[in-house]
């Protein structure tokens, strides 16, 4: 009988330990899943510690990435209270995660300082664990978890944390290299602001969330094109033209917020795409863009000074139109008519009646 139990009690251990691994390999599949699906941050590292702060019990789970200054910042935290305060002490780069990062190596209480100790004590914090995050070429950042009993962190959860956080390492290399791309193809080289694909992406993005949030489609379009621009190429050559460009799109870029983009529709076309509906105020930027590219004063190379006009059309959707593309045939229309008209004006089609 006794050596029945030993058996029974000797199975149940193998049994316990492979729900754990396959609890493991289960958590392993999830953030894989989210890691290929998810190719934006902040979305992605949430879901990551909500995963691990679910699997481990944790008292905080929280992503801290490298900052161009070498500081840590939170990315993302999961948390069974608020904890942000903590959060905030641990930036101080004498910290127990600056060391894991630094040494390249997952660290835990038995590296701990006794003031980190006196720290994570003071918010009942008894386990701790910090996984650098890195590949090869570059350190990214630090994966914490912590819990509230002591020695919580053995063998299995360092393991199956220090493949988290490989994975996450790559991931996150892989997002930057994402946006690194995605920012070159949506920029304009010269002058820096949005190009015409993301325009494009742009049009389809704000198509879709009115279908999504059943709203019509509310949208102003204001098209700026520069006053006789040929003449500055031809009189003082083509590397002014580009300056002349280049302030230019400054000046529409400050003339933005966050309703609001500034882009290189083509040569010395510029639009600005605004959601704000009210076309009394879009008027007011408009000519606030016109009366300042008005006073600027240029100097090309003999050193003659010279200035330069820009010329505007606005409309706006629903007022004026129904679709993207019609907005825009329609502001072109406006700015058809201020270039008839003289030149140096701003038109809202049908005169903001
Ligand atoms: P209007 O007042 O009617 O708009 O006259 P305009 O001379 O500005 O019109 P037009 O469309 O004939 O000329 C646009 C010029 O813009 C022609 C082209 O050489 C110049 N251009 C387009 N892209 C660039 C660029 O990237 N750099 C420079 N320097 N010039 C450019
Ligand atoms: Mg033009
Ligand atoms: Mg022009």
């Amino acid at each position: 009988l006794h050596e029945k139990e030993d058996h029974l009690k000797a199975l149940n251990k193998v049994n316990a330990s492979l729900e754990e691994k396959y609890a493991a390999s289960y958590t392993l599949s999830l953030i894989q899943q989210y890691i290929h699906h998810e190719l934006y941050e902040s979305k992605l590292l949430t879901k990551i510690t909500d995963i691990v702060q679910g699997v481990l019990g944790s008292a905080f789970t929280a992503i801290f990435g490298l900052a161009a200054d070498q500081s840590l910042k939170a990315l993302a935290y999961s948390g069974v209270k608020d904890f942000t305060p903590l959060l905030q002490i641990i930036k101080t780069p004498e910290w127990l995660p600056y060391k894991a990062l630094k040494e390249q190596s997952l660290l835990g209480w038995e590296s701990a300082t006794p003031a980190d100790i006196q720290l994570l004590q003071q918010y009942d914090i008894n386990s701790i664990l910090c996984i650098p995050l890195y590949t090869k070429e570059v350190k990214i950042g630090v994966l914490i978890v912590s819990h509230f009993q002591e020695n919580v962190f053995k063998n299995d959860q360092r393991e199956l944390l220090q493949i988290i956080g490989n994975q996450l390492s790559l991931a996150l290399e892989n997002i930057k290299l994402h946006q690194a791309t995605e920012d070159m193809a949506w920029h304009d080289q010269l002058t820096g602001l949005y190009n015409r694909t993301y325009f494009n992406n742009y049009l389809e993005t704000i198509k879709a969330e009115s279908i999504k949030k059943q709203e019509p489609l509310s949208f102003n379009s204001l098209v700026f094109d520069i006053d006789h621009f040929k003449q500055v190429n031809d009189v003082r050559g083509h590397l002014v033209g580009d300056d002349v460009l280049k302030t230019v799109a400054s000046i529409l870029q400050k003339n933005t917020d966050e309703n609001s983009v500034a882009i290189r529709y083509g040569g010395e076309e510029f639009l600005i795409l605004s959601r704000n509906t009210d076309l009394y105020l879009l008027k007011e930027v408009a000519e606030r863009i016109r009366r300042q590219i008005a006073a600027l004063e240029f100097t090309d190379k003999e050193g003659r000074t010279f200035s330069i006009t820009i010329s505007g059309g606005i409309a706006s959707i629903p007022k004026h139109a129904k679709t993207t593309e019609e907005v825009l045939q329609k502001a072109d229309e406006a700015l058809y008519q201020a270039k008839e008209g003289g030149r140096n004006r701003i038109i809202v089609y049908n005169n903001l009646d």
